[in-house]
């Protein structure tokens, strides 16, 4: 850690930024060049920074988990500090955190899975993709996910990149995540998983599917799998012709499907098939998923048809979770805002902020959180001089945390922590083994110091 030595005359600030992904720690980053803070503090629920980036990415995408590496740089500064393991609203509230900061800027983004709303969505082995996804990325809070002992298909609805990432990694021969920053328990239990099939199911077709290139050519170069996908499903209606022929990116996906569809099947021990236009209408089973049943959505399509499948994933779309003592929008899952600043009931909360998925939606890539971080630090700089001066200092939110005996995470504990998880990678030859349990994660930054 460096000093920047740099103190302007509008010092004396204090911001707390509760969330450490992207939108957090962009966030962050311009509140930090801004020079008008003495002090930064950055909340987080988890052990671990970076969010969705090391709980959401892919294991198998090391490249882009590897921002994290952009999105520490803003803990270089000795005027921020990283305070992991601490959750808003259960171990400190958001008006305690009022009392101490001039300024709280909240970027919890969304945690939850949007439902289908159809018989048998909460039977065992029916999923949403955020605790597939939490899982396989070693989140601390993950439920235990079980693959059935008789899985032979999986079924994942949905035509994002979420569904793409959640077949590939059913799919894959785990022999290539053993290199991974996958839990080891994961890996183990997707190599003793004797899937053959997996169903990606569409509600539209492939024209407007939200699937990006790079992720698609992915699934279609996977060793050991053949694609499947029906022809018919590709015919496009004069909307998809207008689409394909207006948007690169429906063009790709159209042309990419059409080459799965007319490969030979090579006998692989592993099919992945793509359903356009259809959506799932009913899960089935008594004590455990057993089918799906899916309709046709378009008119003249193929008839309703019954996959017989033990797992279903849905992966369309994450849902924000209300943050006790901020207003919250439940249909969209967001804190209503303008530019960034908290709205309740149409009135702005005096230097209150919300930034990334739980201000826009689940929407974007990583970097879209950077304009949306610098456009809220926008609106906290232009505000600053008008907020009124907080009652209390930080130290105050140090002092309740000790009081009530949390466990702060803090920047060097979490550098023991990766220094653990690199060398268990190292030791593996491969990347950084993620370790998904918090005793365990507690246990490693504990033994240090
Ligand atoms: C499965 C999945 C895969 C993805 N893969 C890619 C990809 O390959 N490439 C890409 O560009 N984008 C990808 N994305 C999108 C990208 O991850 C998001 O755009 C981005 O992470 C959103 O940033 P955020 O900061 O708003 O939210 P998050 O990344 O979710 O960060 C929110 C943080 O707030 C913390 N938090 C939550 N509640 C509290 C609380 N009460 N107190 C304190 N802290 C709290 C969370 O622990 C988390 O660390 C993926 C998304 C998902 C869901």
């Amino acid at each position: 850690m460096e000093d920047d030595g740099s103190r302007s005359e509008a010092a004396g600030r204090a911001a707390a930024i509760v969330g450490a992904g992207p939108a957090g720690l962009y966030a962050l980053a311009a509140l930090v060049k801004s020079d008008r803070f003495d002090r930064i503090d950055v909340f987080e629920a988890a052990p671990a920074p970076y969010g969705l980036v090391r709980y959401g990415v892919a294991p198998d995408h090391p490249k882009t988990r590897n921002i994290s590496r952009v999105l520490a740089r803003g803990f270089e500064h000795t005027r921020v500090r990283f305070l992991g393991n601490v959750s808003v609203g259960r171990d400190v509230t958001v008006d305690e955190l009022r009392l101490g900061y001039d300024v709280v800027a909240v970027s919890t983004g969304m945690l939850g899975d949007r439902k289908l709303g159809i018989p048998g969505e909460d039977l065992p082995g029916s999923f949403g993709a955020s605790e597939l996804v939490a899982w396989y990325t070693g989140h601390p809070e993950a439920g235990a996910v079980e693959l059935p002992a008789n899985l032979t298909s999986a079924t994942v609805i949905g035509a994002g990149n979420v569904a793409l990432d959640v077949a590939r990694i059913l799919a894959k021969d785990a022999a290539t995540l053993r290199t991974t920053s996958m839990p080891r328990p994961v890996v183990e239990a997707l190599a003793a998983s004797t899937v053959t099939d997996i169903h990606l199911v569409a509600r539209r077709g492939p024209a407007q599917a939200k699937f990006t290139s790079p992720e698609l050519h992915e699934l279609g170069a996977l060793d050991a799998v053949d694609l499947v996908v029906d022809p018919a499903d590709l015919e496009l209606g004069p909307a998809d012709q207008e689409a394909v022929a207006q948007d690169r990116h429906a063009k790709v996906t159209v042309d990419v499907c059409r080459e799965w569809s007319q490969r030979a099947a090579t006998g692989a021990p592993r099919r992945i098939h793509l359903h356009y236009w259809r959506r799932p209408v009913r899960i089935l089973g008594e004590t455990a998923v057993t089918g799906i049943e899916l309709e046709p959505t378009r008119p003249g399509a193929a008839p309703p048809l019954t996959l017989p499948t033990q797992l279903v994933v849905r992966a369309i779309g994450y849902h924000g979770r209300p943050i006790p003592g901020l207003p919250f929008d439940e249909g969209s899952g967001t804190v209503p805002s303008r530019d960034g600043r908290v709205l309740d009931d149409g009135e702005v909360v005096a230097g209150v902020y919300v930034t990334g998925w739980l201000r826009r939606g689940p929407t974007g890539v990583i970097a879209t959180n950077r304009g949306d971080a610098n456009e809220v630090a926008e609106s906290v700089l232009a505000d600053l001089d008008t907020l009124p001066e907080r009652p209390s200092d930080p130290e105050s939110v140090d002092k309740l945390l000790a009081e009530r005996d949390v466990r702060v995470v803090t920047w060097v504990d979490w550098l023991r922590l990766e220094a653990h998880e690199k060398a268990a990678g190292d030791a593996a030859g491969g990347d950084p083994i993620v370790v998904h349990e918090l005793a365990t994660a507690l246990e490693v930054i504990g033994a240090g110091g």
